[in-house]
């Protein structure tokens, strides 16, 4: 491999310092952060939550703890180390960790911390996530919870604060409902499931009503067990069909928009 020439080496100082400017805005936009730094060769090159001083000390805490995990943690249990977390009070962490030569270190409510430590790492490592309708890029996309107001990851399942599910959501751009990785999400209203279940109920009360016909050779009581067939069937399907905007994600393969920056 021949060496970088000093272009492209400034080129990619310039790709780190954007990128990490990036993952620190995110940070910002989060509920439950209290600060952010990125460290590149023990210099801050991007933070939030704090002045540049903080970021200094911020960064040599950074650069001490991930030592400390690769040298004597990953030795002692002979194992990599990814992060490493330090438990303040009040459930608050510090989480430090290391994606593509940068040291990440984070304070924060423990559940959100530890979900934006995920989210930067695999920025930073060049996967990005977009909506399949859209391809508005949603890697770094913050979501309101509907229950607790306050801004959690675009791609959180489900919320770190209160626990909500918010496995579907709109597409910041499109407004299209999408899954958190950006898939398609085909709703099913409470009008379908109705028609279906009217389908399939007239569907299984003719098979039973059929059966009844053939067991016994009476009418009366084929008919009978047809309607009760229908009923039971129709029933069933309409109690277990999604209510209105509940909805099924598309899991086919192709339809997710995943992949490599
Ligand atoms: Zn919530
Ligand atoms: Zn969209």
């Amino acid at each position: 491999l021949s060496k970088p020439s000093g272009e492209e080496r400034e080129a990619r100082e310039h790709d780190v310092i954007e990128f990490a400017s990036h993952v620190t805005e995110f940070l910002n936009r989060l509920d439950g952060i209290e600060y952010g730094v990125l460290v590149s060769e023990g210099f801050p090159v991007a933070y939030t939550g704090m002045d540049q001083e903080k970021a200094e000390t911020a960064a040599a805490l950074a650069v001490d703890l991930a030592t400390a995990a690769e040298v004597y943690i990953a030795d002692l249990i002979n194992e990599e180390i990814s992060s490493v977390v330090v438990f303040v009070k009040g459930g608050r962490v510090i989480s430090v960790s290391r994606s593509k030569g940068l040291l990440l270190l984070i304070e924060g409510q423990r559940r959100i911390t530890e979900e934006a430590t995920q989210i930067a790492a695999s920025y930073l490592e060049g996967q990005r996530l977009h909506c399949s309708y859209c391809g508005y890029d949603i890697t770094l996309e913050v979501y309101r919870c509907p229950k607790c107001k306050r801004n959690i990851p675009f791609r959180s399942d489900v919320c770190p604060f209160c626990g909500r599910v918010v496995r579907f959501k709109k597409c910041p751009n499109c407004g299209k409902i999408i899954t958190g990785t950006g898939r398609k999400v085909i709703l099913v209203k409470r009008g379908d499931a109705l028609r279906l279940a009217v389908i399939e109920g007239l569907i299984g009360g003719l098979v039973i009503g059929g059966l009844g016909f053939i067991v016994t050779m009476n009418p009366v009581v084929a008919v009978a067990a047809g309607a009760v067939g229908a009923a039971v069937v129709g029933g069933f399907i309409y109690r277990n069909a999604p209510a209105e905007f509940e909805a099924q994600a598309q899991e086919e393969k192709g339809e997710a928009s995943q992949g490599q920056a």
